[in-house]
């Protein structure tokens, strides 16, 4: 099956949509997919954890036999850090690629667990590029291992993966990736990139309800992680060998969250999956990006960077427009925006993921033109610091 020519149906009459990156808006199948409990010993869904495991490794395409898929119970941050605390040494270095909020959140979280990092610090939104990575390695041997954020959900910027990857591989250094917010929907294909492992969750591009993540990992990193790991929750290589024995996860599992997820895989594949998800996704962001230019938005990125999961816009400069007020606008008309991250100029955030067409898209920018004229911003045009800002990227 391709692409939908008319409207997805409406998630649930009254309910809005959520231009949100996770939690998103999910279809009624993956909500009724919920409506039954699961023994989590029982064997109906210790195949449902083995279905859900092999589905997520066959997104990888070819290459995709030598890795294995290790579901984690929480939220994308607890899997990034059973990732980090699994994978990364305790005393060679690793290098993290930092260019806005997950980043940081990476730093951070190395710092809890007491391990040396070097970190590239980009600011807000500038990419990390395959030169400067492949310098900082030849110069300190002591970085083993290098992280990089694939879609930094907080400028929405589209990392250059195969560039960043291609440099780790060069210097035969080992790269784990944070996908969140793009697997599913961008390729993350061993034929091409190498890395140990890499992150992602329930929520995002495969369009699931929050409440696991999961790290697919190169067999070979996940056998020698024994005893790596700072964490008995976290402890990635512990999940795995106990889900290969056993087939069930070590304590309790989101059930719930499991069965809509699959409901959600089934629906990623019937749609023509990982490319086709991508295309609706661009899609999305074409026709609503487009839209919000007429009306005189400006993006933070220029095309290249935009990511087709999340789009940064600038505030408008007008005196009439506030962004809480604008919010609760677009909310009364059925719509959930998300505010900004970034530090320097005000800015706002429209998700492109989700049970969301371009059809919806449309009606995002028609309700944001009718907002902006019931609050009298007579210009959506940024200030010009914004565009002094944006032209750092080009430079
Ligand atoms: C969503 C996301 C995470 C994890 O966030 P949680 O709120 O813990 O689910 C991590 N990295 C990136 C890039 C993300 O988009």
């Amino acid at each position: 099956m391709t692409q939908q020519p008319t409207a997805l149906p409406k998630p649930k009459l009254g309910e809005p949509y959520l231009l949100t990156p996770g939690p998103l808006t999910t279809s009624i199948d993956v909500k009724e997919a919920m409506l039954r409990d699961w023994g989590s010993w029982d064997g109906d869904f210790k195949a449902m954890t083995a279905e859900l495991r092999k589905g997520l490794i066959s997104l990888l395409g070819d290459g995709s036999e030598a890795y294995d898929c290790v579901p984690i119970q929480g939220s994308g941050t607890f899997a990034v850090e059973a990732m980090l605390g699994s994978f990364t040494p305790k005393t060679k270095k690793t290098l993290i690629l930092s260019n806005g909020a997950y980043g940081k959140r990476a730093v951070e979280t190395m710092a809890y667990l007491g391990r040396p990092v070097e970190v590239l610090d980009k600011g807000d939104y500038l990419p990390p590029r395959g030169p400067e990575v492949a310098a900082l390695l030849k110069a300190d041997p002591e970085i083993s291992h290098v992280l990089i954020v694939h879609c930094e959900t907080s400028s929405g910027i589209l990392n250059p993966l195969q560039e960043i990857s291609d440099a780790v591989a060069a210097a035969d250094r080992t790269l784990l990736i944070d996908s969140m917010s793009a697997f599913g929907s961008i390729p993350v294909e061993p034929s091409k990139l190498q890395f140990a492992a890499m992150v992602s969750s329930a929520n995002k591009c495969i369009e699931g309800v929050p409440g696991f993540g999961f790290v697919i990992a190169h067999r070979a990193e996940l056998e020698a992680a024994k005893g790596n790991s700072h964490s008995i929750s976290l402890d990635v290589h512990a999940q795995w060998a106990h889900m290969e024995k056993s087939g069930q996860w070590r304590f309790t599992p989101p059930t719930h969250v499991v069965a809509a997820f699959l409901e959600a895989l089934r629906a990623h594949k019937a749609e023509g999956g990982v490319a086709a998800r991508g295309a609706r996704y661009r899609t999305n962001r074409d026709a609503m990006v487009s839209g919000m230019r007429a009306l005189g938005f400006e993006t933070l990125l220029d095309a290249e960077w935009l990511s087709p999961i999340i789009v940064t816009f600038f505030c408008p400069a007008d005196p009439a427009f506030s962004f809480p007020r604008f919010y609760e606008l677009m909310k009364a008309r059925g719509f959930i925006l998300y505010p900004g991250k970034l530090t320097v100029v005000d800015s706002f955030r429209v998700g492109c993921i989700g049970q969301m067409d371009e059809h919806v898209m449309r009606g995002v920018t028609a309700a944001a033109s009718d907002v902006l004229k019931e609050m009298g911003v007579e210009s959506a045009a940024p200030p010009a610091e914004a565009l002094a800002e944006r032209a750092k990227l080009a430079a």
